[in-house]
């Protein structure tokens, strides 16, 4: 079995993880409802995308 020649000091090891970090989802308000909607997306409060109504939404 191929086994590491030398440990992975410390600061090789947070180099390493430097790109490991989660990134914040980004996020827009509605401008129909003012609710916190993914941009791009259609919002899933009241169905609107791009100031029409899309997707029906609720009874
Ligand atoms: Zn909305």
């Amino acid at each position: 079995m191929a086994v590491p020649k030398r440990k992975t000091s410390p600061s090789r090891r947070g180099m390493r993880r430097s790109h490991d970090a989660l990134r914040v989802e980004a996020f827009n308000e509605c401008s129909n409802c003012g609710e916190l909607k993914r941009p791009h997306h259609v919002c899933d409060a009241c169905g609107h995308y791009n100031g029409r109504e899309i997707v029906a939404v609720g009874a």
